[in-house]
């Protein structure tokens, strides 16, 4: 691995909530201190940041920019007023594994943690490495206050092609052991299958969810491949050393970036859902009519992905009872028959209007469940904290 050493005069960096995918993430600032990454995974949407450098974007893998004051500069920048005051999510490296093997060096990672955590700051990290295990002690202290969220990014459970398209990251089964361990140790965990990859995803949904459970995960969020078409020749590449009759073109679609078509892109989001009724593990996704979870920090709802509707419903008849039946009514037959079944297991078991008690609904259950919106329901909690789940 090259190393160059830089400076900067900034770290932290507050992501524009418009910007695709960030809208869908529950963090409103990053901070990145290493550029490229020795797990050099083919699909990588980061290897462009070499050219900040003025370095060629194949070197990613090879190359480690690294702000050599990182520390200095990000303990200049929380004392100052915007910083010190800012309530939301920190999320560590967008652009690169902060756990890469050179974190093993400089403990940059280490540091910066527990600047956080001295200053009491909310933060994300998403990694692929086992290496997050020498800091287990210190995330499991911060996660007591609530003060931090581990993903692990696993795209597909097929361990040949994974040394292909991932060739330094370490394999699916060690991510899932270490995703066990911080679960015992109380740290909050969850699944990113980002990106989702053609076939093999689909391929690994079922049992992702399943291993997912068995670690104590809190949730699973989906999301997208995006590649320039020369990323993708090297991605196809890598797909085609080990199953070289495999055409993922045929699932792909080629815009300006290559991006999986939308059909196979559903089919998987579907298939996700299911899993998530089956498992009883609450799913994200770009989809807001397949998520099953408020994706607010520390705290997963598991929800029905219908719930705005519901809402309203309860909001059209409040102060009055209202049966699963009458509910089929309002809804139509607009959405498919999945819907309807999560949605009779949802109402039935009470869990419909789980964690939103606080808008005042009622349940009671004589003779079949039935639920109440009373007058005196707290409007702005619902706009603000339902309709609003991303803000910060
Ligand atoms: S681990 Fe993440 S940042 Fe590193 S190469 Fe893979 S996808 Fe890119």
């Amino acid at each position: 691995m090259n190393e160059i050493y830089t400076t900067c005069k900034s770290l932290l960096y507050k992501v524009k909530q418009s910007v695709v995918p960030f809208k869908f993430y529950p963090h409103r600032a990053t901070l990145n201190y290493y550029t490229g990454c020795k797990f050099g995974c083919k699909y990588c949407y980061a290897w462009f940041s070499m050219k900040n450098y003025n370095i060629d974007s194949k070197c990613f893998p090879e190359t480690c920019i690294i702000k050599s004051n990182a520390v200095e500069v990000l303990k200049e920048e929380l004392n100052k007023k915007t910083w010190h005051n800012y309530p939301g999510i920190i999320q560590f490296g967008n652009l690169q594994d902060v756990y890469q093997p050179i974190e093993n060096k400089l403990k940059f990672t280490r540091t910066i943690l527990e600047l956080l955590y001295q200053n009491q700051k909310p933060c994300g990290i998403l990694t692929k490495s086992t290496l997050i295990n020498n800091d287990i002690d210190l995330l499991s202290e911060m996660a007591k206050k609530n003060l931090v969220q581990v993903d692990m990014s696993i795209a597909c459970l097929d361990e040949k092609l994974q040394k292909s398209i991932e060739p330094h990251a370490p394999v699916y089964s060690a991510r899932f052991k270490i995703l066990k361990k911080m679960s015992e140790r109380g740290i909050s965990t969850g699944i990113f299958i980002d990106p989702a990859l053609p076939i093999f995803t689909l391929d690994a949904i079922d049992d992702i969810f399943k291993m997912g459970k068995e670690c104590g995960v809190k949730y699973i969020f989906l999301g997208g491949i995006h590649m320039r078409y020369w990323k993708y020749k090297i991605f196809q590449e890598a797909v085609n050393k080990v199953y070289p009759n495999i055409n993922i073109s045929n699932y792909m679609d080629f815009k300006q970036q290559v991006c999986l078509n939308i059909n196979h892109y559903y089919e998987i989001i579907k298939k996700s859902f299911s899993c998530s009724i089956k498992y009883q593990l609450p799913f994200a996704s770009t989809d807001p009519q397949y998520t099953t979870c408020n994706f607010n920090f520390g705290s997963f709802h598991f929800r029905h992905p219908l719930i705005y509707d519901y809402l309203d419903f309860l909001i059209k008849y409040r102060g009055k009872y209202v049966h699963l039946e009458d509910l089929i009514l309002y809804l139509g037959a607009r959405y498919e028959k999945t819907f309807y079944t999560s949605l009779d297991w949802f109402w039935n078991n009470k869990k419909l209007f789980d964690n939103i008690q606080f808008l005042n609904i009622n349940s009671d259950d004589d003779r079949g469940v039935k639920y109440r919106l009373n007058d005196d329901y707290k409007l702005n909690e619902y706009i603000t904290k339902i309709k609003s789940p991303f803000k910060l």
